[in-house]
């Protein structure tokens, strides 16, 4: 428990929120702006700061529910299909710096979520460049 982080707070109870699952690891909440009918927040109940801090037991655990939360809300909502995203450090938008990976479902391309891949020219030797280092990093 982090004193000053608002989803330990939630798990800890001192905070409502509209819970969806919960389990020993893990508490699901519907995000308190929805960016979708059904938009939900998957948190581990062992604070860490986001997934890059996490291990790979924990991270499994995490997404063992993601996936579990995720058939639910689908099934609740009927949605036509979903975004899984987990923002990490402020560069890619994270505000709570408990990790939570959010279930967006989707019911149209017109939603209010804008996910863009901006298309590029493959250069076939810097992915060979970038592949080897990631690997051997
Ligand atoms: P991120 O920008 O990925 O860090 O997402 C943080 C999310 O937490 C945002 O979508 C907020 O709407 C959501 N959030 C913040 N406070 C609460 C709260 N008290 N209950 C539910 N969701 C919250
Ligand atoms: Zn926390």
């Amino acid at each position: 428990m982090v004193d000053d982080c608002i989803f330990c707070k939630i798990i800890a109870g001192d905070i409502p929120s509209s819970k969806v699952y919960e389990d020993e690891e893990v508490l699901a909440f519907l995000d308190i702006s929805q960016v979708t009918p059904g938009h939900t927040l998957v948190v581990p109940k062992k604070h860490a700061r986001n997934l890059l801090e996490m291990d790979e037991t924990a991270t499994a655990q995490l997404f063992a529910r993601v996936s579990k939360v995720a058939k639910k809300v689908e099934a609740a909502t009927q949605a036509k299909g979903m975004n899984i995203i987990s923002n990490m450090e402020e560069v890619s938008g994270q505000t709570v710096f408990h990790t939570h990976v959010h279930i967006i479902p989707r019911y149209s391309d017109q939603d209010e979520l804008a996910i863009s891949f901006t298309e590029h020219e493959p250069n076939f030797e810097q992915l060979a460049v970038l592949a080897e280092t990631i690997k051997n990093s």
